[in-house]
């Protein structure tokens, strides 16, 4: 398409997510032509005091690996402007709204503007309103988008909060809530590869499907972010958010199009499905984990920035049961923790059985025939592969089980855009398909609130798994009790 005008504004504009992530993607936008490469602008803001030069110099090392030529980069870099700016003081913003004005003339940026905030959850709100109110939203035509970056909330009662403070400035159509799980290639194939072949959404129900698996692993433990993380967890930093928004895309019933607001109706009423669980229920549907000792590593408790007596959970597994016709009894398990054995984001969808095993009989060395396994690779291996029943080659009748396989090395994952990438040229163009809509995010705190409810008022036992195991047994025994168990690693 043609490439978009856009205006900037970025507050949190020195901080970490800034400098890694959103200027690289920016960046890339730029080069291939999506994000117009004369017609843009953006303003770096927070309370630091820069030059427009020294803000310049951070930007070309932010990017400097992505570049062609360092021309290049100094070429994207001359759009940056600085504006130190304290989120509390109006006058700021109307400063800003005059430098934007300016800005925009200069740039030709036909009034399309784009607020990202960056910075610390507390300030999501206040930004918004104050950007509303102090009149630093575009009149002219263009558009006026309003990004917003994670934790959205840290339960039903503050999101709403958050939300409604954002929805008396910005209507729901020009909000866009970051989940950068939802920028990820397989994440994205999702509706495609079950919409897309008629092979696959023909058996995609409770009849076909024995249960389905998301794990969200991670390999770190809470290094240096244990000021966040031992208030959040990882019910709240992995579970309600990403995990939940990938379990709507798999459950969702097929939308009339693919467009964001067919789309997001599907996913509101596959979330809305779940069974809500009280006091009894959680016990027996959920598990949490806490890492201890293990090789190489010390106790989550131990680690820098952690209370010695800290509760918090560094693992979640949880079944949910969806109260609708297409999964009935099919229970979907979900689970992600830090320490674990290994790190990749992963789908497993378990189908049941044949219901005859004519093979058993007869064969010289019968094999048992599996039931098929279709499972997607998030990250950092991505693909999809399949397991099918065939037979091996030896003399004689013997059933093995081989995956059909489209999984893709390191090289070509390093290769795809990456999350923000992708969700920043969505927002350029409007498209809300892979954000999460606010009824997707409400529903979500209220099927997680009363499980966190509960672990906060109970202590756990911790810790409960050994740093590089897969987690807490509790876990298996989830699954044991269904007489399931986890497909990864097998
Ligand atoms: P950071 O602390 O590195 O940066 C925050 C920015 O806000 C800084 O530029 C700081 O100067 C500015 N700031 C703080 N108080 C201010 C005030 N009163 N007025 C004006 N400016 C102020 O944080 P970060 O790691 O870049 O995270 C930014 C956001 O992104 C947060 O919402 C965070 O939860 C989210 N996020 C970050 C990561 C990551 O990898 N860093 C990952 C996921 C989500």
């Amino acid at each position: 398409g043609t490439p978009t005008r856009a205006l900037f504004m970025l507050f949190g504009g020195t901080g970490d997510l800034a400098l890694r992530k959103l200027y690289p993607a920016i960046f890339n936008l730029y080069k291939k032509g999506s994000l117009s490469n004369d017609h843009f602008a953006l303003i770096g803001l927070s309370r630091k005091e820069l030059t427009d030069d020294e803000f310049r110099a951070k930007i070309i090392d932010s990017v400097s690996s992505e570049a062609d030529q360092p021309e290049q980069a100094q070429a994207f870099a001359s759009h940056f402007y600085w504006k130190s700016h304290d989120v509390t003081n109006n006058d700021h913003y109307s400063e800003l709204s005059d430098l934007a004005d300016q800005l925009e003339a200069k740039y030709a940026t036909e009034g399309n503007r784009v607020f990202y905030v960056s910075m610390a959850p507390r300030f999501f709100g206040i930004v918004a309103q104050s950007l509303h109110d102090q009149g630093v939203l575009s009149t002219n035509g263009g558009f006026n988008r309003l990004v917003i970056e994670k934790p959205f909330g840290r339960d039903y009662a503050s999101a709403k909060e958050l939300n409604d403070a954002l929805t008396s400035a910005f209507n729901e159509n020009q909000i866009y809530r970051i989940d950068h799980y939802l920028g990820k290639e397989t994440t994205q194939a999702i509706p495609v590869l079950r919409f897309g072949n008629p092979m696959l959404e023909a058996v995609w129900n409770h009849e076909y499907i024995k249960d389905v698996q998301v794990t969200l692993a991670e390999k770190l433990g809470v290094e240096d972010r244990a000021g966040y993380y031992d208030t959040a967890g990882a019910l709240r930093d992995m579970i309600q958010n990403h995990t939940l928004q990938i379990v709507s895309y798999l459950a969702m019933d097929q939308p009339n199009s693919f467009v964001d607001t067919e789309i997001r109706r599907e996913k509101v009423k596959a979330l809305e499905s779940m069974e809500i669980y009280d006091a009894e229920g959680v016990k027996q549907n959920f598990v949490r984990g806490q890492y201890g000792a293990g090789p190489d590593s010390v106790p989550y408790r131990e680690e820098p920035g952690v209370p010695s007596d800290s509760n918090n959970d560094t693992y979640a597994a949880g079944k949910i049961v969806f109260n609708n016709h297409r999964w009935g009894d099919t229970p979907f398990y979900i689970r992600s923790g830090k320490k674990l054995a290994d790190k990749q984001g992963r789908i497993d969808i378990e189908f049941k059985k044949p219901l005859v095993d004519i093979f058993a009989k007869g064969t010289k060395q019968p094999a048992e025939l599996q039931g098929n396994v279709l499972s997607f690779y998030i990250d950092p291996k991505i693909g999809v592969t399949l397991s099918v029943n065939t037979k091996d080659s030896e003399q004689g009748l013997h059933t093995e089980t081989i995956d059909l396989n489209y999984l893709q090395g390191a090289d070509r994952a390093a290769q795809v855009p990456l999350p923000y990438e992708r969700l920043f040229h969505d927002i350029l163009t409007g498209d809300g398909t892979y954000f999460a809509s606010w009824p997707e995010v409400a529903a979500a705190w209220k099927f997680v609130d009363p499980v966190q409810k509960l672990w906060d008022q109970e202590p756990g036992d911790f810790p409960n798994y050994e740093s590089g195991s897969m987690g807490p047994k509790a876990a298996d025994d989830l699954l044991a009790r269904d007489d399931n168990q986890w497909y990864w690693p097998h």
